[in-house]
């Protein structure tokens, strides 16, 4: 049987790695791999360090980039690929307009759908824009919907989701993660020695990554003035910060940040390298998806930089708590968890509700079964 396995950011492209390597395994099936380069340089990283070479590159990052051209591209590229190669199953991620059109092209082609990160919800269809209604529309094209948790799961059957075609797998993020923070402490690397090169040892590092588009505006002049009066305030800290390339966020951010003699702001990370710096960090302030994912596995606590989320389970288990973008909650959380101890240990020792690494494999096992 053939797969093909689709994706195009770099978030994606770290979450579907462990997939592709899985079904390698298996001589049962023929697996290609197609790439849409939504993201370019950031996606290549990740292709890099997990060894995965496309068989399908369709290369369509554009300067100008905008959601109708991209959809229109994404639908026209593919067309030729299904037609030649034939995928018995087709293989989508979460929630960008990659997953979406993709899953469209492949419902057109006649090919089996597959979900991974399937059932995530904040039911608003706005917000976050445009994720939310993609994922939505990736679940209403999909055959079998890979949900990380009991919570994306019961959103979906919420949604009249055949209950056979759902099958919880933890989040394949986890996989890639376990991989990835052995493997990063010995690896040769620029940026891993840079980072060493600027890490004070004796403070306690902050690490600091944001980029939604909710958050532009006046979100992101709160959160780095919150950063601001942490770094002032707290000199046994060291705020590492790499920041998105968005110019919407690098100006503020450059514009309040700079010159804080313990606050360094950086180019974005490789997943290496920020695989590196989770593990040796004390603390994580971030509005990203991924990286509250994979937090809980190494320890590390997480304030989360968003008023509502598609990841309550980490809310309920108290591995992160959500900040929004209030400069005072933001402030006073982090100054709680650098100082109240038993609070931090606590928090550092919970167990992660995304996974426990084993998320690929049940995929596999899932769909070898079906071809019995
Ligand atoms: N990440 C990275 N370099 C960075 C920041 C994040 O490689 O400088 C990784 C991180 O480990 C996580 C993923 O990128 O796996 C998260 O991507 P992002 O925050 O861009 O997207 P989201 O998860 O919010 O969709």
């Amino acid at each position: 049987k053939k797969n093909l396995i689709i994706f195009g950011t770099r978030p994606e492209a770290i979450k579907m790695a462990p997939l592709v390597k899985e079904f390698k395994k298996h001589s049962s099936f023929e697996t290609k791999v197609c790439v849409t380069a939504q993201h370019r340089e950031m996606l290549d990283q990740v292709l890099d360090f997990f060894e995965i070479i496309p068989d399908y590159d369709l290369d369509l990052m554009k300067a100008n980039q905008n959601l109708y051209s991209l959809t229109a591209d994404i639908i026209t590229e593919l067309k030729p690929i299904l037609e030649d190669f034939k995928p018995n199953y087709v293989y989508v991620h979460g929630d960008t307009s990659t997953s979406t059109i993709a899953a469209l092209a492949a419902f057109y082609a006649g090919a089996k759908i597959c979900h991974i990160e399937a059932g995530l919800r904040t039911n608003n269809k706005w917000s976050p824009f445009p994720e939310e209604m993609n994922r939505q529309l990736t679940g209403r094209l999909a055959d079998y919907h890979f949900a990380p948790t009991q919570q994306s799961y019961n959103n979906l059957i919420v949604e009249n989701i055949n209950a056979e075609n759902i099958i919880i797998t933890g989040n394949t993020v986890i996989d890639a993660l376990m991989e990835s923070a052995e493997k990063v402490q010995n690896l040769k690397s620029n940026e891993i020695d840079y980072l060493k090169s600027i890490i004070n040892k004796g403070k306690k590092i902050i690490l600091v990554t944001g980029h939604r588009r909710e958050n532009h505006g006046q979100g992101f002049v709160n959160i780095c003035e919150a950063l601001k009066d942490i770094a002032y305030a707290n000199d046994e800290v060291q705020i590492i910060y790499p920041v998105h390339l968005n110019p919407n966020v690098k100006k503020v951010v450059h514009e309040i940040l700079s010159d804080i003699s313990n606050i360094n702001l950086i180019e974005p990370l490789s997943y290496p390298a920020f695989v590196w710096l989770m593990t040796q960090s004390y603390l994580i302030i971030t509005d990203s998806g991924g990286v509250q994912e994979e937090a809980p596995s190494l320890g590390k606590p997480v304030l989360v930089m968003r008023n509502t989320t598609e990841r309550p389970e980490a809310v309920a288990s108290g591995t992160v708590i959500l900040v929004g973008t209030d400069k005072d909650i933001i402030v006073k959380e982090t100054n709680s968890l650098l100082h109240d101890s038993q609070r931090y240990e606590s928090m550092s020792k919970l167990h992660n509700p995304y996974g426990d690494g084993n998320a690929s494999r049940k995929i596999v096992e899932f769909i070898s079964e079906l071809e019995k």
